[in-house]
């Protein structure tokens, strides 16, 4: 039997890869216990790609971290066919058709291995598919953010498909607790967005066998850097006869952070059919803000945009910047309970793990190279024409990018 929130109560697991990499950072060693997210990202890393450990091993690393409490583990459910269609640095192995592979060479095995008895005390968290239901709705067309790989996935159907598949196949293990992926506060926070985002995911906790019980909870802002808590403004806030709405940052979004979104689309969803008791996740990896530069107090009273420009933590140039962002930092230690409808804060990105390469590298991984993480980009209608703000020469996503986990740490807030 699932508990409602399986965070309480419970240690969560430290993945020794990741923390072998912490650890060998100068000062790294502060934050080497965090436990972070295990990315399932190709085919290989079930059974463990380029000589690191596959699923098994993980979980046999969490059954000798358990001892006789509970233990979290927490898995990336990440390679759908198409994947990342409106980005291309974590372009996957499975071209856009190959929803059949999806099923039998990626999803099966893994239920496979997780409904294994051995297994069974664990409390295995599975985040489903980042980033993928949200592209639906935001980037295809007729909306000028539209691109074509999009398009495409929304006409085959292939990620509601692949999504509605994984949350079936996985809720069917009794001790997985499934959480979808929501986006961010930045990309699903307005109006024409929020609303019909809701409507995506029920559409996918509903295909391929899958119901709404599958659907455990939420994660937003994985791998993002949206602030948790803005506080020096609200969204109620009016400055000089204009609401904050209308600066250029907020831009008429509906929530200025992730603890208001996500406790707001908790709502949403619970009104149109999910479970009353779904709980939110909140990637905390790197979207603590900290450092030198962090604002201390509101900003000046003179317009809207020196309001909310001079009191944001969030240092983008827009939030709609998504690769290796300059000036960010840790956020919120991982962490159960912290807010009402939350279940945990987690570190689903491991913090130090590049989001996309500045230039591009050749690979064998499907990865492409998204200008996004070129810091001379001058942007695109996804991030309204703005600066990438990327670091200078990061690597491929998902390898180790020392200079920015210096900065991550730099940063933190709270501080370290
Ligand atoms: C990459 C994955 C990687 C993950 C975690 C993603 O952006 O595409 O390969 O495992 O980040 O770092």
């Amino acid at each position: 039997d699932r508990v409602n929130n399986p965070y309480d109560g419970a240690q969560v697991y430290v993945n020794p890869e990741w923390s072998a990499n912490a650890a060998a950072e100068p000062g790294g060693s502060r934050i080497a216990d965090e436990p972070t997210g295990v990315w399932l990202d190709r085919i290989a890393a079930i059974n463990g790609a380029n000589g690191k450990m596959g699923l098994r091993d993980h979980l046999d690393e969490a059954l000798a971290q358990k001892g006789s409490g509970e233990m979290v583990i927490q898995l990336v459910i990440y390679n759908l066919p198409g994947r990342d269609c409106a980005a291309l640095a974590s372009n996957g192995e499975l071209g856009p058709t190959e929803i059949d592979r999806y099923k039998t060479e990626y999803i099966d095995p893994i239920a496979e291995i997780l409904s294994d008895s051995k297994y069974a005390s664990l409390r295995i968290v599975t985040t489903v598919e980042i980033d993928s239901l949200p592209n639906l709705v935001t980037n295809v067309s007729p909306r000028p953010t539209v691109t074509p790989n999009c398009d495409v996935m929304k006409a085959n159907g292939n990620y509601v498909k692949g999504v509605g598949y994984a949350l079936n196949k996985l809720g069917d293990v009794g001790n997985v607790y499934n959480y979808v992926d929501a986006g961010h506060h930045g990309w699903l926070g307005w109006d024409d967005n929020f609303g019909a985002s809701a409507q995506m995911f029920k559409q996918a906790a509903t295909a391929e066998g899958a119901t709404v019980a599958d659907v455990h909870g939420f994660i937003a802002n994985t791998a993002n850097y949206s602030a948790l808590t803005e506080e020096n403004f609200s969204i109620n806030d009016n400055v000089a006869g204009k609401s904050v709405r209308e600066s250029d940052w907020v831009s008429w979004n509906r929530y200025v952070d992730e603890l208001s979104y996500a406790q707001a689309l908790r709502n949403q969803l619970v009104s149109i059919g999910f479970d009353s008791n779904i709980g939110m996740l909140i990637d905390t990896s790197r979207n603590g803000w900290g450092g030198a530069d962090r604002p201390s107090g509101p900003g000046a009273t003179t317009d809207v945009n020196t309001y909310v420009d001079g009191g944001r933590y969030d240092r983008r140039f827009n939030t709609g910047n998504w690769c290796n962002q300059s000036g960010a930092g840790l956020g919120e230690r991982p962490q159960a309970s912290p807010e009402a409808g939350i279940d945990a804060y987690v570190w689903m990105k491991p913090p130090g793990e590049s989001d996309g390469a500045s230039e591009a590298i050749d690979n064998d991984e499907g990865k492409g190279f998204d200008r996004m993480c070129d810091p001379t980009y001058t942007g695109n209608p996804r991030n309204n024409d703005n600066m990438s703000g990327a670091l200078p020469d990061a690597p491929i996503s998902g390898h180790w990018f020392s200079a920015q986990f210096q900065e991550l740490m730099k940063n933190a807030y709270p501080p370290l």
